[in-house]
């Protein structure tokens, strides 16, 4: 597939990605109604113009969809409450019915799967393919932890590769800025050397994943209470020499993760607000110039603040290269 000659930004947004129900939303550090606040911010400040730019994913992920990665077994384990109760990491689940937990979590979550399954082929006709969810990157081919549970990524990967729009040799670049390790990723490609993996992480907190670590193309692991000197230092120091070691990638996947602001509770970074804002134009800048097609997905985030940094970071998108 040819690079696009002119770079217009999408987004891939639905008002049915938020988890709303029994009060979830309260339970979990996570805000898991950071999809709509975002769009909120977003609407308000561009209007009609952001409705024509944005593509709402009308289905989810379907079984055979995520069956091109997850393992028959991982997805029959998806109907016992208790199994899911543990990927969310949230013990109480395991008393409410899995019909009622199939409908009410795992299905936002299928819908934004499929959102990052657009946004990737978006991505390759448009430049930029942005779904406001996503990044679960935690997820594995059999096993879901750290409120992930379906590899959107990884099933994006599959989805192009099947669709044709990438070949088996077309190199992919995952460039992973959230706070936490993006262990799932990095163990579903452990001999898929055609997907390169930057890791920037925390190496402090979860996951702690030394197989998944040993698959990192890049790995830049930092230390809890890392500032935003140092830590835009080390992005421009290797982002750019890391995308021009590759064979040209056909497309680069940024998990985008808030999680590294400083007020957030599980990421223990010290990032800034500013700090968080010149990170995402760096990486868009950088991916822009090289002509690479980018597609973000939002990944960890989560305090209250958590969906103002995304609308900004994506606000910016807009303004630089237009709706
Ligand atoms: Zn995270």
């Amino acid at each position: 597939m040819s690079e696009p000659t002119k770079i217009q930004p999408r987004l891939v947004y639905s008002p049915e990605y938020d988890i709303r129900w029994l009060g979830l939303e309260k339970l979990h550090p996570f805000d898991s109604c950071k999809y709509s606040r975002t769009w909120k911010v977003l609407v308000d400040r561009f209007g009609d113009r952001l409705q024509s730019a944005t593509i709402t994913p009308t289905a989810p992920a379907t079984a055979e969809l995520l069956q091109t990665i997850h393992t028959p077994e991982y997805l029959q384990q998806l109907t016992h409450s208790r199994y899911i109760a543990q990927a969310l990491e949230l013990a109480s689940l395991a008393w409410v019915p899995s019909d009622i937990l199939d409908r009410h979590v795992l299905q936002p979550m299928r819908l934004a799967t499929m959102g990052t399954v657009i946004a990737a082929k978006t991505a390759l006709e448009t430049g930029i393919g942005i779904n406001l969810s996503g990044g679960y990157h935690h997820a594995s081919r059999d096993r879901g932890s750290g409120f992930c549970v379906y590899s959107d990524i990884a099933i994006s990967i599959a989805s192009l590769r099947q669709s044709g729009q990438l070949t088996a040799t077309d190199s992919i670049a995952i460039i992973d800025l959230d706070a936490h390790q993006g262990n799932g990723l990095a163990r579903i490609f452990e001999f898929d050397r055609t997907v390169h993996i930057l890791d920037m992480y925390n190496q402090d907190i979860y996951p702690q994943d030394r197989q998944a670590i040993d698959r990192i193309d890049l790995n830049l692991p930092l230390a809890s209470g890392t500032r935003d000197d140092e830590y835009l230092n080390k992005l421009q120091q290797y982002l750019p020499s890391f995308l021009s070691q590759l064979d040209r990638p056909k497309i680069a996947f940024y998990n985008a993760g808030t999680d590294i602001y400083e007020d957030d509770p599980l990421g223990r970074l010290k990032i800034s607000a500013e700090g968080v804002l010149a990170r995402d134009r760096l990486v868009f800048q950088t991916l822009v110039a090289a002509r690479i097609p980018v597609v973000m997905v939002l990944s960890g985030g989560y305090t209250s603040e958590s969906y103002q940094l995304v609308a900004r970071s994506v606000g910016e998108v807009l303004d630089t290269w237009g709706l």
